[in-house]
């Protein structure tokens, strides 16, 4: 396969571009070709098919950026992947701009370009670059698997916590599932921390700056590849707001609904109830059964994130095997 074909791009943008663009992808392309051609093959036939989940569409990105740049490339450059990629891939209504603006009420959104294709905008006002990344991954989304549907284009309202009065679209949701496994490649992130390990914030926090994303879309992902029984709790001023939990923790009944209507208070021998706090333990807190969970002991670790004001708390269960990890402390942009 072509190497501008296989990226996504024209030739002419290759042949344009610098800083030893061509050649790296050059580089990359020749020892896929020879090391593992059925990986080739298989890109192909993802490139002929016009049928992919959300996941499939951000492992056929993926697997393209991997072939092009290698896998040491994060984070990834929202805008001039979904640039390259739509000029490429579909030159008669391709990403045009992508421009930041005053989107009350609005994260982003995918609108018609006045001239032809789309444009991408998202609200400047939004205070994490992070939060503006995923919004912008999200959109790409819509742009590869939904414009068809919605010729008049989306306004998203995505936030950080699902609101529990407000349903959420099948086509918003598949579109946050590919801006997480774009950003955040279940294969990349299983290397970095195996799905039989334990592991704590700081770590996921390292993970959090390799892909510019949130500590909570991190964990989120997380959660969906590990096999440690893990629960995710998100809280403000003593009240849960909603919590996620991996699917090991689910088989044991160790979750919770993941949204309330009705406030549910955060149990008073938790981390999560000593409010706005900003030292808890690095290690975290053992919490006896009967306080998180009837008939579980949990580790809980917990982080105050500023910008929103809730605590994220990680409860872990499976502390009677945990690893030793790395002593690293991270700055969470939450
Ligand atoms: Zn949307």
């Amino acid at each position: 396969m072509p190497v501008a074909e296989a990226l996504g791009v024209t030739p002419e943008y290759l042949m344009s571009s610098g800083s030893g663009l061509l050649s790296t992808i050059q580089t990359h392309a020749r020892r896929n070709a020879t090391q593992d051609p059925g990986d080739g093959e298989a890109l192909e036939r993802r490139l002929m098919s016009e049928r992919r989940s959300p996941e499939e569409w951000a492992h056929f990105v993926n697997l393209v950026l991997d072939q092009a740049f290698g896998r040491e490339r994060h984070p990834v450059s929202v805008v001039e992947v979904a640039q390259m990629f739509s000029a490429s891939k579909y030159p008669s209504e391709p990403i045009m701009a992508v421009e930041g603006g005053e989107l009350p009420g609005f994260q982003g959104a995918l609108i018609r370009h006045p001239s032809r294709g789309w444009r991408i905008l998202y609200n400047r006002n939004v205070p994490s670059k992070r939060r503006i990344r995923f919004t912008l991954a999200h959109e790409f989304g819509h742009y590869l698997m939904h414009r068809a549907f919605r010729p008049e284009g989306f306004q998203c309202v995505a936030e950080e916590i699902p609101d529990p009065e407000q349903p959420i679209d099948r086509l918003e949701r598949e579109a946050d599932t590919f801006a997480s496994h774009f950003l955040i490649p279940p294969h990349d992130l299983m290397e970095q921390i195996p799905p039989t390990e334990w592991t704590d914030l700081n770590m996921l926090g390292c993970c959090a700056d390799r892909y510019g994303v949130s500590l909570l879309a991190l964990i989120r992902q997380w959660l969906r590849l590990t096999q440690q029984r893990a629960v995710l709790v998100v809280s403000r001023n003593g009240f849960i707001l909603w919590s996620e939990a991996s699917e090991t923790a689910k088989k044991c009944g160790a979750c919770f609904r993941e949204i309330w209507k009705e406030p549910v208070e955060t149990p008073a021998q938790s981390l999560a109830a000593r409010r706005h706090a900003t030292n808890y333990p690095k290690d975290g807190m053992l919490v006896p059964k009967g306080a998180w969970f009837q008939e579980h002991d949990v580790v809980e670790m917990a982080v105050y994130a500023d910008q929103y004001d809730f605590i994220i708390s990680l409860l872990m269960l499976d502390f009677d095997r945990q690893a030793t990890t790395p002593d690293i402390q991270g700055d969470f942009d939450c």
